[in-house]
């Protein structure tokens, strides 16, 4: 391993442990990464005895500061690109309603049997009698080989300490394409009421983690067949299921949903694109009939699912702020391309398209591409075939009008002082008229034709211009 030890860093780190006699070890996911080939600028190191002096003894000789947290009994240093953490080898014991255990000094595998996987407890030693030698004493590496997500205590254990493990084992299978081990995956289903005591924005953080892996899916099946999702996002496994009446069933939500969210992860790295895609059909439980002679409807479940976006984003610990407006935005309008691609193409839908999504509608046009998880090659073709003609279609309607960013030309202001009017019914009555007929091409975005048009319609309201 000493090869991968070529940062002049650990000679200074082997140099200082030395000349202290003291025992010092590079551990956790640097040495993880080195083996996945994922260079990593995050260092941790665990010493036998006190992590804090021996950071203050190596930032003595790199000549920067060290950050000490006491109540943790860390410490933390920056030295060029690299984030060095401190920690003296431990041996933890747990209390059923905390996930803070009770800590005294350990060997360095009583902490390597804390870590949380056994990929994750590899330690490289940087000892002068053995320096660059792997201790693996939990065989880590043959998991990193048969990518598989493993515990070094028993699972049941493991994860009642400290359940955010479970969320963090899901989250790790899914970023690296790894599997869970049989039996930590049945400790998980075992155990998972106890993540009632991680907090929500912990249990968020993972599951952002998870949506922003190469392929989701993998960690919300995970999550889903262990139960953990119906804990921490019912609604979502609320998708799951298929309903049967007089022969006809409908397509499984759920794994629509995740056929979505996969799709979409081949067009956009944007996390909240990806939510989008998770919350595009949440609202189908809530709306589903079956309607005789005609199968089963979701009808309105574009706006039931955006009312439930920001009552999601609050339990979730999401953000409530413009990050929200885009996700509800694009789930509110995830019917409106497919609507248009059925049929002939206006250019005033195309208007009244552009003019709703604004600055939103590439990210729009991603959502519904990706909506497409029809397995029928002939329709497939057919609906990427219609977006694109939308999509064309959006581009000359936007070229010509310009109406994404699209404010009409006159103002409720203009309205009030052209006819002496305060704020009120009218006023708006006349400026949506006015913005209707320019969507719906019966003028154009003039101000011109938009003052004509206001002053007819005006006059049908038995209004007319004062002089001032
Ligand atoms: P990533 O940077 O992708 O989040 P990581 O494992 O490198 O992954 P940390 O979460 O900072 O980064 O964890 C560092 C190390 O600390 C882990 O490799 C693991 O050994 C240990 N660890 C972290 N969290 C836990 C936990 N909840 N239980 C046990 N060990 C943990």
């Amino acid at each position: 391993m000493e090869k991968h030890l070529q940062h002049p860093v650990f000679k200074v780190l082997a140099d200082t442990a030395a000349k202290h006699d003291i025992e010092a070890y590079v551990i956790g996911g640097y040495v993880r990464d080195i083996f996945l080939q994922r260079p990593s600028k995050d260092i941790d190191i665990v010493v036998l005895g006190n992590g804090i002096e021996f950071a203050e003894l190596v930032a003595a000789q790199l000549k920067v500061k060290v950050a000490v947290f006491k109540n943790f009994g860390t410490a933390m240093l920056k030295f060029q690109d690299l984030e060095i953490e401190f920690v003296g080898a431990r041996k933890e014991s747990y209390r059923s309603d905390s996930r803070k255990p009770i800590v005294e000094n350990g060997t360095i595998k009583d902490d390597q049997l804390r870590r949380d996987f056994t990929i994750n407890a590899l330690a490289i030693s940087l000892n002068k009698d053995s320096y660059g030698v792997l201790v693996d004493p939990f065989n880590g590496t043959e998991d990193l080989q048969n990518k598989l997500m493993r515990t070094p205590l028993d699972p049941e254990v493991t994860f009642s300490d400290d359940p955010l493990r479970m969320m963090r084992a899901i989250r790790f299978a899914s970023q690296l394409g790894f599997s869970i081990d049989e039996q930590a995956l049945e400790a998980i289903s075992q155990q998972k009421a106890r993540i009632s005591i991680v907090s929500k924005e912990r249990i968020t953080d993972e599951l952002n983690k998870i949506i922003l892996s190469p392929l989701p899916s993998v960690g919300f099946k995970y999550l889903f067949d262990t139960g953990l999702l119906h804990l921490i996002f019912p609604q979502m496994a609320n998708l799951y299921g298929v309903e049967i009446i007089n022969g006809k069933g409908h397509k499984d939500n759920f794994y629509h949903t995740l056929q979505v969210l996969d799709n979409i992860c081949e067009a956009t790295s944007d996390l909240w694109l990806r939510w989008a895609a998770i919350l595009h059909d949440i609202a189908k439980p809530a709306t589903k009939r079956f309607e005789e002679g005609h199968g089963w409807t979701f009808h309105g479940h574009e706006d039931k699912g955006a009312r439930m976006v920001p009552q999601i984003f609050a339990q979730l610990k999401l953000p409530l702020n413009e990050k929200m407006k885009y996700v509800q935005k694009l789930v509110q309008l995830h019917l409106r391309p497919i609507v248009l691609a059925q049929e002939v193409v206006t250019d005033s839908a195309v208007r009244r398209l552009l003019f709703d999504a604004g600055e939103d509608i590439e990210s729009l046009m991603i959502l519904c591409n990706a909506d497409v998880t029809t397995k029928n090659e002939y329709k497939v073709k057919k609906y990427r075939n219609n977006f694109e003609l939308v999509k064309q279609k959006l581009k000359d309607v936007e070229e010509r009008d310009k109406i994404r960013n699209w404010q009409p030309p006159i103002s409720g202001n203009d309205i009030m002082t052209t006819f002496g009017l305060g704020a009120g019914k009218e006023v708006g009555l006349i400026k949506n008229a006015i913005r209707e007929a320019i969507l719906e091409g019966e003028i154009t975005n003039s101000y011109e034709e938009a003052m004509e048009f206001m002053l007819r319609k005006a006059n049908e309201l038995g209004l007319s211009p004062v002089n001032n």
